[in-house]
């Protein structure tokens, strides 16, 4: 994961960036919808603003009024550190949390052909399915309907087992029942987890 701080002047332009960063696949940690997020109502960020600013902070609903509490936090540089006090430790703690999610994220990338393309080198961690192959030939008869011949045909041309279980960083055995495939899964998943 490589992350980027995004930053500059008011209305130059950092949300652009960072929603054109977002379509292209960046994930995207906004300081400010975090700190949107943090005084709504309920929210201890909130409660802590009013005891420190006074009820006059609150709308008649009990949302946040920004206008009256930029009045009051940017009225002398005491109140802004006031202000800055209670919330900057609060959004740190969040982006950091958040941070921790997007560094932990886990991409599948499904490539029934990974071993015939030789796509190995594009990803971290090759898992191979593996059943036998008079298995694979049975399921997908009677499973998904297909044609025993046209199965065996591609069969033929996909790699083979063993050819799949050189390049595995991990197998997953699925001879047995979806219950035994769902166990497998988890051990996967707190292996990745582990690493
Ligand atoms: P703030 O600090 O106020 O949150 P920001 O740095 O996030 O601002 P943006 O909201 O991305 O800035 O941009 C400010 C305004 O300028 C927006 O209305 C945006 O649509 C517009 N804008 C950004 N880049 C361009 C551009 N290259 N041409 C025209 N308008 C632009």
């Amino acid at each position: 994961m490589r992350r980027i701080g995004l930053t500059g002047g008011i209305g130059s332009g950092k949300s652009t960036v960072a929603s054109l960063l977002q379509e292209r696949g960046a994930i995207v940690i906004d300081a400010d919808s975090i700190a949107r997020e943090l005084v709504e109502p309920g929210e201890p960020a909130l409660e802590a603003l009013v005891t420190e600013f006074g009820p006059r902070i609150l709308t008649d609903s009990g949302t946040l009024s920004r206008g009256e509490l930029a009045k009051l936090a940017f009225s002398d540089p005491e109140a802004t550190k006031r202000l800055n006090a209670i919330m900057h430790p609060l959004i740190r703690a969040e982006s950091a949390r958040r941070l921790e999610v997007a560094a932990a994220a886990v991409v599948v990338y499904d490539m029934p052909l990974l071993v015939e393309t030789k796509q190995q080198d594009l990803v971290d961690t090759v898992v191979v399915v593996d059943i036998p192959e008079s298995l694979q030939v049975e399921r997908s008869v009677t499973m998904r309907g297909l044609d025993r011949e046209d199965v065996e045909r591609r069969m033929q041309m996909q790699a083979s087992r063993e050819e799949r279980l050189a390049l595995a960083d991990y197998v997953i055995d699925n001879s047995g029942s979806l219950g035994e495939l769902k166990a497998a899964v988890d051990g996967l998943w707190s292996d990745l987890h582990a690493r």
